[in-house]
């Protein structure tokens, strides 16, 4: 018989279950220390965590401290103002048409993508940072594509046609309006990165309503 569990049920020696999960994160591919096999590390949550921490309104204080509960890797929710502090950014990136990697470069030639191993084309992706604000603290969390686009009522093609192409800034007028004094519901994920000796998070925007 096929048991249905959440993680915290499932041991080296619990046969035959099954679970429902969301990946939160998905490591780098890498390579076992006696180099026969790469794997990547998966972060996987499961219902009812998830459902738990969607429940509660998470302070942006808490979420930001990193020895708490909170440097818990996963999908959190904030009742928030979002406002963008930074006017300057390009607000996109370029990615491979193919395998959707970002590309650092703002040349959009054609260009041998080694993932997809052939010529591909590079197609700009909406992809910002924006601040968010409730009454215990401030923290800066990235959104991107349709979310992206919404907020800033714009495609991504013209966002890179004004901000790369023409080395334009974004008239923002329009979206510091339509932001102000509006509290938002926000679901975010927290994910980790490594650089040399230290574990950084950050924070993407999911999804967000109008609260
Ligand atoms: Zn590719």
């Amino acid at each position: 018989m096929v048991l249905r569990v959440n993680i915290d049920q499932i041991e080296p020696a619990t046969r035959d279950w099954i679970c429902k999960v969301q990946i939160v994160e998905i490591g780098r591919p890498r390579e076992s220390l006696d180099k026969k096999c790469t794997f990547q590390n998966l972060i996987l949550e499961d219902e009812e965590v998830r459902n738990a921490k969607l429940k509660q309104v998470c302070r942006i204080e808490a979420l930001c401290q990193n020895n708490q509960i909170f440097q818990q890797m996963g999908v959190f929710y904030v009742e928030a103002e979002m406002a963008i502090l930074d006017e300057f950014q390009d607000f996109c990136v370029l990615e491979c048409s193919g395998c959707k990697q970002k590309k650092r470069t703002k040349d959009r030639k054609d260009f041998h993508c080694p993932k997809c191993n052939r010529k591909t084309a590079l197609v700009p992706r909406c992809s910002f940072q924006i601040d968010l604000i409730d009454n215990t603290a401030t923290t800066t969390a990235s959104i991107s594509a349709e979310l992206g686009e919404k907020i800033l009522s714009m495609t991504a093609e013209d966002i890179f046609d004004t901000t790369c192409t023409k080395r334009q800034s974004l008239s923002l007028t329009h979206v510091h309006e339509m932001l102000s004094n509006k509290v938002f519901a926000i679901q975010l994920r927290k994910s980790s990165w490594a650089s040399s000796n230290t574990t950084n998070a950050t924070l993407s925007i999911l999804s967000y309503t109008e609260k």
